[in-house]
């Protein structure tokens, strides 16, 4: 896929064109920002227009030539991917391995098989153990001519400083909620209510909401926010008990119950505003919302925001998971200390 097809990224992908055209490209690039909003599509775009042989005049890939259709099957000579290795009883190496940057650093010993380029990326370079990533800074420190090094990475506070201090940053931001809505219902093939809704949770990510498609949790939405936020929540104690024991022994499933929580109580003060149905996330359930908006106060909804956030920071740092979620569910529907009004 040439840089031109690359959706929602509009301004990165402007600055590589241009650096492409004027010849200046940085010798080595990170492009940061959050997991599926495009890092990676970019990174083998930017690998296919340096290699290019017949690049167009914007500095894009003409994305039919040999070497562009080699880049598109990982089969270029000239282009080096370190990644994450798959393990042989399946699923990724936790790290990427010091003895795969010594490969590619004898690799790059050699001269170029087809022209004066060859292109490195380097994907999740934030797994890196130090040791592994100051052998990495050696080779960025002194590419050779002609190399051009993409590191992509979701999270490069991770990274050692001597890298980041290396490389030229191209930030690349969330996607718009209907570019990922549009993505979801056509790979996931999801209607247009759940699409919508999905990439209301999704965060501008289409790879979160693809992981949210096949996530059990969301099935139990309108049955947990109904336990949750009711005004005689009261008498769901014994459930919502229920509930924290369920929710502590299943942990991969808590950053999407908090989020749920969360997004509920923000469409509340969204409604709250005189927002439109359409900016919120729990569009589908509107008419609770509504309800719920009369009900309760504005400060009270940011206090049990408050609340989530503080019992998804504390678990953050290893409090007891059922215990809190306990008191933060009880604090919820008003059964605990700290009573939160209605
Ligand atoms: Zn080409």
């Amino acid at each position: 896929m040439p840089l031109r097809d690359v959706e929602g990224q509009g301004r990165a992908i402007e600055a590589l064109l241009r650096a492409l055209r004027g010849g200046r490209l940085h010798h080595a690039y990170l492009f940061a920002g959050p997991d599926g909003v495009g890092k990676g599509l970019t990174a083998w775009a930017t690998a296919q227009a340096l290699l290019c042989t017949q690049p167009r005049d914007d500095g894009d890939a003409c994305a039919a030539c040999a070497a562009c259709l080699r880049v598109a099957e990982r089969q270029h000579p000239d282009l080096h991917v370190v990644e994450r290795l798959e393990k042989s009883g399946g699923g990724l190496e936790r790290s990427i391995k010091i003895d795969q940057v010594r490969a590619l650093q004898r690799a790059l010993s050699f001269k170029s098989f087809e022209g004066a380029r060859r292109v490195v990326l380097i994907l999740e370079p934030e797994s890196m153990n130090p040791s592994t990533a100051n052998a990495l800074l050696k080779t960025l420190e002194e590419p050779g001519p002609g190399t051009h090094f993409v590191l992509v990475c979701a999270s490069p506070q991770l990274l050692l400083p001597t890298i980041l201090s290396r490389c030229q940053r191209v930030q690349f931001a969330p996607l718009t909620r209907e570019l990922v809505q549009r993505h979801l219902a056509a790979q996931a093939g999801l209607d247009a209510d759940a699409a919508a809704l999905l990439a209301g949770l999704a965060e501008g990510s289409i790879g979160k909401g693809l992981v949210l498609v096949k996530s059990d949790v969301l099935a139990q939405r309108e049955a947990l926010i109904a336990r949750v936020d009711d005004p005689e929540g009261l008498r769901h104690v014994p459930a919502l008990l229920d509930l924290a024991e369920q929710l502590a022994k299943a942990k991969d499933d808590l950053p999407l119950v908090f989020h749920l929580l969360r997004t509920w109580y923000r469409d509340l003060l969204l409604v709250q505003n005189g927002l439109p149905i359409e900016a919120l996330v729990h569009r589908d359930l509107a008419a609770n919302l509504q309800q719920r908006a009369t009900q309760l106060r504005p400060q009270d909804v940011m206090a049990r925001i408050d609340l989530i956030n503080e019992t998804e920071d504390a678990l953050a740092r290893m409090a007891n998971t059922r215990l809190s979620l306990e008191t933060m569910l009880l604090r919820l529907v008003g059964a605990a200390p700290r009573r939160l009004s209605a």
